[in-house]
């Protein structure tokens, strides 16, 4: 009986030490990519339900070793987070995106806005916040082009601190989404106290409308309060031309998902936006 408890042990602390050192592992090549610069933006269009026009895009970062498939964030940003290097990942993102509106310029992408995710460790650091702040002054950016999606975890902190980053934000002209909307601690009231201009209904309610009669007339009292408080409201996750059509009628302004567009890179999204002129 002793040998089979020691070998059960043995099996689990082969379980535990290769969970350990895949952990470790990915916990190191982090390190490396942030230090190589390994990643790689992808677009998501957002569209305005009414007339079908690109209304700007969301950045989504992507994790690139060397001569391997792309990681998603589901697979490091968790991670970067609770290691302590996620602004490190965030300053990456904010200085492409800044470069790729530079960039974009000249060609089909010029003018189009990009939002950009940002963590709520990241924006509950007001040193952190005015350093990305002082980073897009320095690249010389369009700020009117700029939007930062904040999910409600940020929001629901210190009331004073949110609202003096938002307000900070808002004079460099840089757009605010609450991103997620109806899955955290959501709250109507901090709507109407902060300057937010876009609502992003979670893509669990989107995705669960379809017969189900809860789920609309809930995204219907969502949309009807954003749109009473002054807020444009950007439906995401929207997979079916119904869906996308339903909502317009509900007065949502903008919509995300893949019946429209899935993310690409930036040559897919140049093709995309000139498709779009040529219908
Ligand atoms: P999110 O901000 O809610 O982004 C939307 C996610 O839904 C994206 O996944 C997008 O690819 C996916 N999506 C878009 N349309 C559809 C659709 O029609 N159906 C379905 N099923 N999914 C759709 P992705 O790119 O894997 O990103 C996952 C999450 O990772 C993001 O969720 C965001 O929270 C986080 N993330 C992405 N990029 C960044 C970043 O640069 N910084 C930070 N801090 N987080 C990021
Ligand atoms: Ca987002
Ligand atoms: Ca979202
Ligand atoms: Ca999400």
């Amino acid at each position: 009986a002793k040998r089979k408890g020691k070998n059960t042990y043995c099996c689990f602390n082969t379980e535990l030490e290769e969970y350990v050192m895949t952990r470790v592992n990915t916990e190191t090549r982090l390190y490396e990519a942030i230090r190589k610069q390994d990643f790689v933006l992808h677009f998501q269009p957002k569209i305005d339900l009414q007339s079908g026009w690109l209304h700007g895009v969301e950045a989504l970062i992507r994790w690139q070793p060397e001569g391997q498939k792309l990681i998603y964030p589901d697979g490091f940003i968790a991670l970067a987070e609770e290691i302590g290097i996620i602004s490190q990942i965030t300053e990456i993102v904010v200085r492409q995106v800044c470069e790729k509106i530079a960039c974009w310029q000249q060609g089909a992408l010029a003018g189009i806005p990009v939002s950009i995710n940002i963590s709520a460790i990241d924006f509950s650091n007001s040193a952190f916040m005015n350093r990305l702040m002082q980073m897009i002054n320095e690249s010389g950016v369009d700020t009117h082009l700029l939007e930062f999606e904040l999910t409600e975890t940020a929001l629901f902190t210190d009331l004073e601190h949110v609202r003096k980053v938002i307000s900070e934000l808002k004079a460099y002209s840089i757009g605010i989404s609450i991103d997620d909307f109806g899955t955290g601690y959501s709250s109507f009231s901090y709507l109407q106290q902060l300057d937010i201009d876009y609502l992003k209904i979670d893509k669990s309610f989107i995705q669960s409308m379809k017969n189900n009669e809860k789920s609309s007339a809930i995204i219907k009292s969502m949309i009807d309060v954003a749109r009473n408080l002054g807020l444009k409201v950007v439906a995401e996750g929207i997979e079916d031309e119904n869906d996308a059509q339903m909502l317009c009628l509900m007065g949502c302004h903008l919509g995300q998902g893949y019946v429209f567009a899935k993310p690409c890179d930036e040559k897919q999204l140049e093709m995309y936006v000139k498709n779009q002129f040529r219908r």
